[in-house]
């Protein structure tokens, strides 16, 4: 009941908004511990309230839930993204705060903020720290959510709400931990900047890639917090942090037959939708390779320290002449995110042939959604498919919009060692491990440009509520973004501000 306490200490010499959000935090907490008493326990219950190192941040982080709450309500749904609502109510925020920010328009309708807290009068690039969100959010299908995706509502100590952990906790965050700079006066070492992008769920012409070619001079950086990667909870104890190095490559590829259309009446033997069908069964049988990178290695080996028996012997024996193979089937058949760390995987995700129901169509096409590992290539692996699929009447077509291959983020400087240090320290000795992610974030551009950029929600969360990011009924735990809020803070001040 510590918490109460200091609620009730709060009240005091609050004003009437902060009272109204402190009620409405104590109100949550209450009703989630009542709940909790009833049904199962908090999910992050283990977690204490902590001091950072930036003073107390009880106030900022009431603050941020309110942020949080106004940015899940301007909807930002990609396409059309409509970004600028939400960079005009950032650009307030910040104003508010004596900070001087900018927007940057990208296009119409679209900009992004920028805002810097200087270390000294001129700026070095090369070691300043820039905190990087996206505010666009993917859509939803409405029918399938319990609450409305865009009221921000709270139920039993979670937030509910499109964005509520993708990415605008990590917005919400990044602007608490840039203010708490602010307003605790820090002595920083380096420049922090702090940044909210656009497109990043489809990026298209106003992503971080335009934003990077019109406006580099303002954001230049030699090292990024970004998402990416995360903090695994389970059973109420954070089991591992896993930080993003580094992350696959989506690549889109169309697979087209062709055959002679006719009357239905008569099937013809180069029936599209016949070769189609056979090519696609063939493809999603096909299993790529395995190829180890750096950070894929020592990902296994540190998870090994905390996986059961069974599991740890088997990612311990990845790599061995004898069991290797075995190994690498056991481990991907465990989990499908590991299967997707260790391979090129390929996702047939879209399907079209036909106009009636009595007619051969003339063509039928699948869109394969594939998933490079850094370092291979989309031309060797369409040409593995092409000799399996082995029919002349289907041709395989890389599509122009594909990512782009960045090399990993070193592991071997102060950042990555502070981003390593905190969160040990905060997350009960867990050991944080490199991760290289098979989805796709802004910092793959970021590397491209030399910044040392990392990925991490430092929000504590179960897998089931991973699993809700771009599904339905989204929602973060209060108590986790506290933590993460506390967590951000804490590691860009053991990076970016120099100790009395
Ligand atoms: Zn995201």
């Amino acid at each position: 009941m510590k918490g109460f306490r200091r609620t009730h200490l709060l009240l005091l010499h609050a004003p009437a908004w902060l009272l109204a959000a402190t009620l409405a935090l104590a109100t949550a907490a209450f009703a989630a511990q009542t709940l909790a008493a009833q049904v199962a326990p908090p999910p992050t219950n283990s977690l204490p309230p902590n001091q950072s190192s930036l003073g107390d941040l009880t106030s900022l982080t009431g603050d941020a839930k309110v942020w949080l709450q106004d940015l899940i309500k301007i909807n930002t749904t990609n396409p059309p993204g409509n970004e600028q609502a939400a960079a005009k109510y950032i650009l307030a925020v910040l104003q508010k705060e004596g900070i001087g920010a900018e927007e940057l328009p990208v296009t119409p309708g679209r900009t992004s903020v920028v805002a810097r807290l200087r270390s000294s009068a001129v700026a070095d690039p090369s070691r300043a720290l820039i905190l990087v969100a996206h505010m666009d959010v993917v859509g939803v299908e409405r029918t399938r959510w319990t609450v409305d995706p865009f009221a921000a509502s709270i139920k039993g100590g979670y937030l509910y709400g499109r964005g509520s952990i993708d990415n605008k906790a990590m917005l919400a965050s990044n602007l608490a931990t840039f203010i708490a700079l602010k307003r605790a006066n820090a002595h920083l070492n380096r420049d922090v900047i702090f940044l909210a992008t656009d497109d990043e769920e489809q990026g298209g012409d106003a992503s971080i890639k335009i934003l990077i070619a019109k406006y580099w001079d303002k954001i230049a950086a030699g090292f990024a917090l970004n998402e990416g990667g995360n903090v695994v909870l389970e059973n109420g104890k954070v089991q591992y942090v896993a930080v993003q190095a580094s992350e696959k490559v989506a690549v889109n590829v169309n697979v087209i037959a062709r055959g002679t259309s006719g009357h239905a009446s008569m099937p013809t033997k180069d029936n599209p939708v016949v070769h189609l069908s056979a090519a696609v069964a063939k493809i999603g049988g096909y299993v790529a390779p395995v190829h180890f990178t750096a950070i894929v290695r020592r990902y296994f080996e540190g998870l090994s320290a905390v996986e059961d028996d069974e599991i740890a012997k088997w990612m311990r024996s990845l790599e061995t002449p004898d069991r290797g193979e075995h190994a690498q089937r056991v481990i991907a058949d465990a989990n499908p995110q590991w299967n997707s760390m260790l391979r090129d995987t390929i996702s047939p995700t879209v399907l079209s042939a036909g106009v009636r129901p009595n007619v051969i169509p003339a063509e039928a096409r699948a869109t394969l959604n594939v998933r490079l590992l850094p370092g291979d290539t989309i031309d060797a692996l369409v040409g593995e498919l092409s000799k399996l699929v082995n029919d002349p009447t289907v041709r395989l077509e890389v599509q122009p919009d594909a990512g782009l291959a960045a090399p990993p983020s070193s592991l071997e400087n102060d950042f990555y060692a502070a981003i390593t240090k905190v969160a040990a320290q905060e997350f009960g000795g867990a050991p944080v491990l490199p991760y290289q992610s098979p989805w796709a974030t802004d910092s793959a551009q970021l590397r491209l440009h030399n910044v040392q950029s990392y990925g991490l929600w430092p929000f504590p969360l179960t897998q089931d509520d991973l699993k809700r990011m771009h599904g339905d009924d989204e929602r973060i735990p209060l108590a986790s973004f506290a933590k993460g809020i506390d967590v951000e803070s804490r590691i860009v001040a053991e990076f970016a501000v120099t100790k009395p």
